[in-house]
């Protein structure tokens, strides 16, 4: 490429590993020569909340990435640096007409490198065109008539991929290792990354794996298989959330007549109204980037939370003492997923029990996570350690989890076997009986009864603060939801299966 040729755009791909519904990468190609762009940028893989395990999902999607490219003439050109120093290489070397990529909301490190970016450009006049791929609006300071938009965004036609694009103009190096990278640990069992495998997962759920998404979501015996295990894809962009949204609409649409699959279409009504709440929980970082770090409501900036290594080691290394956490921490740290309801459990157990702050094992989960997605984890992370000020407060015993969500101690067995030759009935407390006597299986690193009081008793002082509802209405006016926004199913103005879904949104904290 020379200096006389047409100006280049430069799309930058970032959690978005995909051609299809890639609006920058449609609407680049629409205008000229493109240079699909990918970044390995050490400073963000070093943070406390990235991980290998990331990281090597992430490879997987660039490799077919590139392979999509390249069956349409094109390329994926990765470099790995810091992002201004590539793109200031890049617009050194060749003349530039403009860079594209998606909107992201992510942590304050990517906020701040986006910034830099946009000095960058600013400086060598240079456009930057990003577009939306969520239901996340920026520079929003209400919520109302978000839940609208919200529809309206994911009811638009997705993009056409490209049909032709012109081969890669600058040389890319390969996708460096996670080694290379820093990163060390990928768990044995994590999911296998890139389209193929995203759009699988995507078939099978929307298929008869789906149909008892609905019962079975809550219990990690059953939600492997129950769930989509769409996260991580949508993390990391290997399929869109309005291609899903879309799909699962379809699908919908078949079971919902007098003929279809009743138990089928309330699972996929579940569904959907969970890929609105991943946007609403991402708004929620993108209009109040400081929730990363500090409280929602600001008077739990009072909390003397601990901060005693040897219990974040014990929830850390899975030896809590309470068999049903660390079963699902030890899947949690082999598979890189766990189900919605034991992370709740987890951050509950870890927040309540441990009184550990929110901020000290935020990082290790986001590290776990695959499918780790700073505006869904931040949010999630406050709210079930009751500091966001306007969600129900809810400590979850870890015993009772246990009998209901586990009740046969089939988890647990898998999970920890230093308890499986323990009966059933023995395995949700086995100090009570004595029953681990012997076994290389520590205590209860804490009383469940007293913690609990403990934690609640801490918790409700600072409710009862002077000026605590005043700050709390205003957290409520800048997050919570105006109304659900989701679409009936058809069987009647408030169907059973509504009346399910706001039960389950109340419980999520969602006003609706
Ligand atoms: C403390 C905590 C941290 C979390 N961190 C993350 C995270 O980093 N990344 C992440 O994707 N999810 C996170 N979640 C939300 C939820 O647990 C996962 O989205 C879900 O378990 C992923 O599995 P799935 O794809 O099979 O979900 P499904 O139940 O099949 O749902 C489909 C999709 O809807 C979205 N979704 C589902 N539940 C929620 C929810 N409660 N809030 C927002 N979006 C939701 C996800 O994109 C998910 O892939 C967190 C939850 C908690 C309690």
């Amino acid at each position: 490429m020379t200096r006389t040729s047409p100006p280049l755009h430069v799309v930058w791909f970032k959690r978005d590993l995909r051609v299809h519904d890639h609006v920058p990468l449609a609407e680049a190609a629409a205008r000229g020569p493109v240079l699909a762009l990918y970044i390995a940028e050490p400073g963000f893989w070093a943070l406390p909340d990235s991980s290998g395990r990331q990281w090597r999902f992430v490879a997987e999607g660039l490799t077919e990435l590139d392979a999509e490219l390249r069956a349409r003439g094109g390329g994926l050109v990765v470099r790995t640096g810091d992002a201004v120093e590539v793109l200031r290489d890049v617009l050194d070397r060749m003349p530039v007409a403009a860079l594209w990529s998606h909107q992201e909301t992510g942590n304050a490190w990517t906020y701040a490198r986006d910034r830099r970016v946009a000095e960058l450009l600013r400086e060598r006049g240079v456009a930057w065109h990003e577009r939306r791929q969520h239901g996340v609006i920026r520079g929003l300071t209400r919520r109302d008539g978000w839940a609208a938009r919200w529809e309206k965004l994911m009811r638009a036609p997705v993009a056409e991929a490209p049909a032709a694009l012109n081969p890669p103009v600058l040389d890319g190096a390969a996708i460096p290792s996670a080694a290379a990278l820093g990163l060390a640990d990928d768990p044995p069992q994590r999911q296998p990354g890139g389209r193929d495998a995203g759009l699988d997962l995507l078939t099978g759920f929307v298929g008869p794996r789906g149909r008892d998404y609905r019962r079975a979501m809550a219990t990690p015996v059953e939600a492997f298989d129950a769930c989509s295990r769409l996260s991580p894809h949508l993390a990391w962009g290997t399929l869109s959330l309005r291609e899903v949204y879309q799909r699962s609409r379809a699908e919908l649409a078949a079971h919902d007549g007098p003929d279809g699959d009743r138990t089928q279409a309330q699972s996929l009504v579940s569904f959907r109204s969970r890929l609105h709440w991943h946007c609403h929980f991402i708004q929620k970082l993108e209009s109040q980037p400081s929730i990363e770090f500090t409280h929602f409501h600001r008077a739990y900036d009072r909390l003397d939370r601990d901060a005693d290594p040897a219990k974040l080691e014990a929830f850390a290394e899975g030896r809590t003492g309470y068999p049903f956490v660390d079963a699902c921490l030890r899947a949690l740290a082999a598979h890189g997923w766990i189900n919605f309801r034991v992370r709740a459990m987890l951050v509950s157990f870890a927040s309540y029990h441990l009184w550990l702050d929110w901020r000290a094992t935020g990082p290790l989960l986001a590290r776990w996570f695959t499918d780790f997605e700073p505006g869904i984890h931040w949010s999630q992370m406050q709210m079930q350690s009751g500091t966001t000020g306007i969600n129900t407060v809810r400590i979850y015993s870890p015993i009772k989890q246990s009998r209901d969500l586990d009740p046969h101690g089939v988890f647990i067995r898998r999970w920890v076997p230093e308890l499986a030759g323990l009966a059933a009935k023995a395995l949700h407390e086995p100090w009570k009986s004595g029953a681990a006597a012997g076994l290389d299986y520590p205590p209860p690193v804490v009383d469940h009864a007293s913690a609990v009081r403990s934690a609640r008793d801490r918790i409700f002082a600072v409710r009862i603060g002077a000026g605590y509802g005043e700050e709390a209405d205003t957290v409520q006016a800048r997050h919570g939801s105006r109304r659900s926004g989701l679409p009936r199913t058809g069987r009647g103005p408030r169907g059973r299966a509504d009346a399910k879904q706001r039960r389950e949104s109340r419980q999520l904290g969602l006003e609706l």
